[in-house]
């Protein structure tokens, strides 16, 4: 069974949808059969992956409120193993659309059931916010990755995650976990990164990933390739970093 993991915070700009195309494209590079979930309406994993959002048909979009087999939607990609359900910005009228309708929040858990036996991991790129589409992903979820900016103020708006969290374990996903708390975009030139690691390890602790995204030029270029880090640029210090979070996540079980 596959391991199902939300890539979430309703900060826009933290490394969300970086870290869910390149970990799975890492993962995928070790081996790991993987699907990316893009559900955010932007579908900037989409395109991160190669996929033109114009010659979409069918977009998690249509899993959601149509309740179409997720199989019938899942797309390969350009690398080998890495496998995505789109989304265009058709997903945009899901946040109002799915209000009225039965069982709301748990339409992504039923979905998925049908491919999770197929894939090793599952990694869902949720949008920057806390409305349906991430209620959905966190209780389709088995555990939360939470992606945290190096800057100023990186701890703000955490605890309206938390607090989402538990209130989701309480009423709709008593399995969640928190997976980890990955550090992003650190500038090491800058003391401001240092103490921002140090913050973030008090109030976290041990959900804290070892390894620590740094800004690396090559990353923020690979998407408009359309390609993962592992494909774009293997040698950078990028594709390392992400190869490295990759075999944390796999010794996390
Ligand atoms: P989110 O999905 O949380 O909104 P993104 O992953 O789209 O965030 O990242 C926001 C912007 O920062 C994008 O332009 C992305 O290319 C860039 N970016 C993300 N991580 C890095 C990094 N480690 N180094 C340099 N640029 C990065
Ligand atoms: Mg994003």
């Amino acid at each position: 069974m596959g391991k199902i993991l939300a890539i979430a915070n309703q900060k826009g700009g933290v490394g969300k949808t970086t870290t869910s195309v390149n970990l799975g494209a890492c993962l995928a590079y070790i081996g790991k059969k993987v699907l990316l979930v893009d559900i955010d309406p932007q579908g900037n994993a989409t395109s991160g992956v190669g996929i033109e959002k114009a010659d979409v048909n069918q977009c998690i979009y249509d899993v959601l409120v149509d309740d179409v087999d997720a199989n019938a939607v899942i797309l390969p990609t350009s690398v080998d193993k890495l496998f995505i359900i789109p989304a265009t910005i058709q997903l945009a009228g899901a946040e109002i659309e799915l209000v009225p309708t039965i069982s709301r929040e748990v339409r992504l858990k039923r979905a998925l059931e049908e491919v999770k036996g197929d894939f090793d991991y599952i990694l869902i790129d949720c949008p920057p916010s806390l409305g349906l589409l991430t209620l959905n992903s966190l209780t389709a979820s088995d555990a939360v990755l939470i992606p945290v900016q190096c800057e100023y103020y990186a701890l703000e708006g955490l605890s309206q995650l938390l607090n989402t969290v538990r209130l989701v374990q309480k009423h709709l996903n008593h399995e969640l976990r928190i997976e980890g708390v990955l550090l992003t975009m650190l500038d090491a030139r800058t003391n401001l990164g240092i103490q921002v690691i140090e913050e973030v390890k008090k109030y976290f602790q041990d959900k804290v990933y070892k390894t620590i995204i740094p800004r690396n030029v090559r990353l923020s270029e690979a998407p408009s390739h359309g390609e993962p880090i592992i494909i774009y640029d293997p040698r950078s210090r990028g594709a390392e970093v992400y190869l490295d979070l990759a075999k944390e996540v796999l010794s996390h079980g």
